[in-house]
Parts: C-alpha cells; structure tokens; sequence
C-alpha cells in the first residue's frame, strides 16, 4: 500500500487534482481511500456525486467515541473510499488535531485494509505544522507531491512545505516525489517549474493544464474523468495517474533560499 500526501497553497487545486487523479487509478483498476484533511471537508465531494460527507470529528461531537466504519467512510466513484476529518468550531483549538484525530479512528477501524493500493491525504496549508504534518510526521504517508503553478506566491507555499519535508525526512521515511504543476497559464510556466523543481533536487511530475472542463465537471458535483470521459483534461489526469503510479524518483528535498527562488522567477517567468 502507497500512502501519499497531497500539500499545497490553500485554492491551488489538491482537491481538484487529488480526485481527478484518485478517479484515473481507479480507471486502472487501484483500490484506493481518500482522506480530506482540510477543515472544508470538500476533499471528496466530486468522488462522491456532491454527497455531503459527515466529517470525523462532526461524528465524534454528535455519537460520542462509538463510531462505526460506515459512519465516517463511504464509497465513491470507482469503489473509492472517502472520508473528511473536519475540523473544530472556528476559533476554537488547532486545525490540525482532527487529521490525528481521524487518522487514528481510521486504524481502529481497520480502515487500512490489506487490499488497498493506495491511501492519499488531502491537506491543506502553506506550511507543514502541527498536525498536518501528521500524515508525514508519524510516518503514514511516505510520499508526497505539492501542487504548484508558476504563479510566486504558490512557489513560495511550495518551497516552505518543502522546508517542512526536508525536516521530517531526515529523521524519517517520508520523500517527496515531485511537484505537480496545476496550470494558472502563466507566461513561461513549464519551464519555470522545471527549473524551480530541479533547484529543489525534485522533479516536474505533471502539468495539468486549466480547463472549464474542470469548471463543468464541478458543477455537476463529478470528476472530469467520470463527467466527460471523452475530453482531454481527462486524458491529462489519467496521464497524471500514469505518471505517479510509475514514479520512482522520491528525494529529501533542497528548499531554497528566498532570493533563489526569487532569481528563478527573475531568470525563468517572463515578467511583464
Ligand atoms: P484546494 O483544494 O487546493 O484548496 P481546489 O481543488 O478546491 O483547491 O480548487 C480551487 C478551484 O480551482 C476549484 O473551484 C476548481 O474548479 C479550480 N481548478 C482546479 N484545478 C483546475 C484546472 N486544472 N482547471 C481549471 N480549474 C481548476
Ligand atoms: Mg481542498
């Protein structure tokens, strides 16, 4: 069983991506769970036809610790299991205590089961802290891609989840297996996260373009994969797919100084 986080900048696209790529190994016939470990608890929406999935913790505040598998789980496109950790009323605790929460429900269950291929995690922020540095922290995940686009700010995200990586993977298993580029069409920007991936000692798994094909899926509550299986976006995620179940480069990661990634940008994005 891979188990793979999926980190970056808040409204890059790891849900978008995270269940279009989940919905193309399934197409390769993967068994797969997915844990949304974002407080928005939309981690598995478009898996699960728009389904609004009970998160974790809401289960716990409502039954108390008598909670059963089929509560917090269920099956999604391709027999894909979801679940959502949620997160705590706003304002009160740390964000991060559902994904330990949850992650530890998910073992008692026995969630973890023998016949899965692979277990993603979903999670958000710009930086690896607290409990969301859980799936890596304890060792869970030992593989994990940030999604990026050549826009600064999502590089800057990038490189300090980076930082945050690198800590983890010195005392621990946890590698970093590329940077998936979600296309912002930004002048240049193939070239500029190659550049930017390799400064990091990592790779530019895939570029996924933009597309409204991804806007109409959306809003239809469904992946592009099981909403328009004919179009190239879905081609383009099944190719990402491709890409991650083949991967064989996963490297303790070189984040860089701000004025190097600042001459990448400089050298590499063509600034108007
Ligand atoms: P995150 O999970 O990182 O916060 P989301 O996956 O929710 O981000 O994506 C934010 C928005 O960006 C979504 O509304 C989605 O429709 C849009 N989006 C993501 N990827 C693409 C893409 N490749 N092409 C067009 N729109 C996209
Ligand atoms: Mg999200």
């Amino acid at each position: 069983m891979r188990q793979v986080a999926i980190y970056g900048k808040g409204g890059i696209g790891k849900s978008t991506t995270t269940q279009n790529l989940t919905a193309g190994l399934a197409e390769m016939g993967k068994k797969i769970m997915v844990v949304g470990c974002d407080p928005k608890a939309d981690s598995t929406r478009l898996l699960l036809g728009g389904l609004a999935q009970k998160t974790v913790l809401d289960t716990l505040r409502e039954e108390g610790e008598d909670v059963d598998l089929d509560e917090i789980l269920k099956k999604g496109y391709g027999g894909i299991k979801c679940v959502e950790s949620g997160g705590p009323e706003p304002g009160v605790g740390c964000a991060g205590r559902g994904i330990i929460t949850s992650i530890n429900m998910l073992e008692q269950l026995g969630a973890y089961d023998d016949n899965l291929d692979y277990v993603f995690y979903d999670v958000l922020g710009d930086v690896v802290c607290g409990g969301f540095a859980m799936p890596i922290r304890e060792g869970k995940a030992q593989e994990i891609y940030i999604v990026a686009s050549g826009e600064m700010m999502a590089m800057y995200a990038a490189n300090n989840i980076s930082k945050g990586i690198s800590k983890f993977a010195n005392s621990g298993g946890v590698r970093l297996g590329g940077i998936i580029c979600n296309s912002r069409k930004v002048e240049n920007e193939r070239e500029l996260l190659e550049a930017f991936a390799k400064k990091l000692g990592t790779q530019l798994i895939y570029f996924v373009p933009r597309s409204h094909d991804v806007q109409k899926a959306e809003i239809n509550k469904k992946t592009v994969i099981e909403f328009s299986p004919e179009v190239e976006q879905a081609d383009e995620y099944r190719a990402l797919a491709k890409a991650i179940d083949g991967n064989d480069m996963f490297v303790i990661p070189k984040p860089m100084a701000q004025d190097d990634l600042e001459a990448i940008l400089m050298e590499h994005g063509l600034m108007d």
